[in-house]
């Protein structure tokens, strides 16, 4: 069933999470037309979110300080052997606020916003014109809009695999799949993030504990081979209620809010094509060893804006063309991103040597700086050598 007259934009965003919202209000301000379409009753509302990411990006596009849960100035990182604290610049929200804020920021720029549209089918019929099928959530009903670009920043399983070119670059084993709940009570101190990287949890996965303003965002994820072996849900009951280290902090608290999700640990090697770009989830952007994806999100909105912009003066939307955008992610985060991913493989490998080999290999690799040689042969060895202490406090982490 057709609803209306097909529409035309310049710029169709597939999904008003923060890469959509953040894409749609740059491009907006530069006063491109844009389709900005989420198929939740508002941005944020299913999310499921741990909502700690740097603050630089949380200062660049919330001018409101009600969106703003905590301040973080420590990651507490739990190893078998104790603990490794870094000083940070962090902050935490809730996603069901952040990103509505940021879908009304797209829409006051000059975006047109339209919750309930899930974008269902996409033809690319040749470079610059693209026709997107939308269903109303509401009414079931099917439209249809024609545009110059297609951005998809519709999350995990974007419908840009619809397109071989993206599809053959999946590799789901790579995956986690994540819960965070919401708990009555912030934890005390409210400034510091708990990060729990215990084999008793998962040979390669974690929980964690960040604080809100009222409420805990409490959480247990791990990648999808992992999760065969036992239900998530089971893990993080266990986690709030008889895991040594959490229960004693979380035990008997009430639940306010559940959600789970996927988390994306792998991106892909192409992120564009024909009139089409992929952002943050939807093309793999997430950091592989702490399962971090807000930041690099805004960075690829930031690094798809120019490049859309251009494409659009010089009305060629070109594979070739949009290849600009592979190239600015690649020097923003991709590289990095892909050292991760290397680490990510070799940690995945060394569980076959013991469960305690996944901890040990982050531990050298990306908390390194906090141990002498020696300890860093002791964690190699642990427990054998008995445990290995760490050097200094007060180091900033990168840890996207
Ligand atoms: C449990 C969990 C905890 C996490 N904790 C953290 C954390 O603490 N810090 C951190 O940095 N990262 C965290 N992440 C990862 C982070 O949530 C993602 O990397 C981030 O949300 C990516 O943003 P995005 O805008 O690319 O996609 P999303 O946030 O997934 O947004 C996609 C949007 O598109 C909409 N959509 C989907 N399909 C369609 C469609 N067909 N049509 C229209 N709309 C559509 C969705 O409803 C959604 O609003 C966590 C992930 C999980 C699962």
């Amino acid at each position: 069933m057709e609803r209306n007259a097909k529409q035309k934009y310049d710029v169709l965003i597939c999904g008003a999470g923060i890469a959509g919202s953040i894409a749609a209000k740059l491009l907006a301000k530069k006063g491109i037309s844009v389709l900005l379409l989420e198929k939740d009753e508002y941005s944020g509302k299913t999310n499921a979110c741990g909502g700690l990411f740097d603050r630089p990006y949380f200062n660049r596009y919330v001018k409101d300080g009600s969106v703003l849960e905590q301040s973080i100035k420590k990651n507490v990182f739990f190893l078998p052997w104790g603990k490794v604290v870094f000083d940070c610049d962090q902050v935490t929200v809730k996603r069901r606020i952040f990103d509505r804020y940021l879908a009304e920021q797209a829409k006051a720029a000059g975006a047109k916003l339209m919750n309930r549209q899930k974008v269902v089918d996409y033809q690319v019929k040749k470079a610059g014109q693209v026709l997107a099928t939308v269903k109303d959530v509401n009414t079931k009903m099917l439209w249809q809009v024609e545009v110059k670009i297609i951005v998809f920043a519709d999350g995990p399983n974007s419908l840009a695999f619809k397109n071989p070119v993206f599809q053959k670059q999946l590799k789901k084993q790579y995956w986690a799949y994540a819960y965070a709940y919401e708990i009555a009570q912030a934890p005390v101190p409210s400034d510091e993030v708990y990060i729990y990287f215990l084999p008793d949890l998962y040979p390669w996965g974690y929980g964690w504990i960040f604080p809100n303003k009222l409420e805990s965002n409490i959480g247990v994820g791990s990648i999808l081979p992992e999760l065969d072996k036992e239900p998530l849900k089971q893990k993080l009951f266990y986690f709030i209620e008889s895991f040594k280290p959490t229960a004693k902090l979380l035990q008997g608290r009430k639940i306010v809010d559940k959600k789970g999700g996927y988390i994306p640990m792998w991106m892909l090697n192409t992120l564009s094509d024909d009139s089409q770009l992929l952002l943050g989830d939807a093309a793999g952007m997430v950091s592989p060893l702490f399962g971090a994806g807000i930041d690099y999100a805004i960075e690829a909105a930031e690094a798809s804006a120019p490049v859309i912009e251009k494409a659009i003066k010089t009305q060629n939307f070109s594979a070739t063309s949009l290849k600009d955008y592979d190239q600015q992610v690649e020097k923003r985060f991709g590289l990095e991103l892909k050292k991760q991913m290397l680490l990510a493989r070799i940690i995945i490998f060394s569980k076959k040597f013991g469960k305690l080999w996944p901890v040990k290999i982050l531990a050298v690799v990306a908390f390194g700086s906090k141990y002498t040689r020696w300890n860093k042969i002791k964690i190699l060895a642990y427990p054998w050598l008995g445990k290995p202490t760490i050097k200094s406090e007060n180091q900033t982490i990168d840890h996207k």
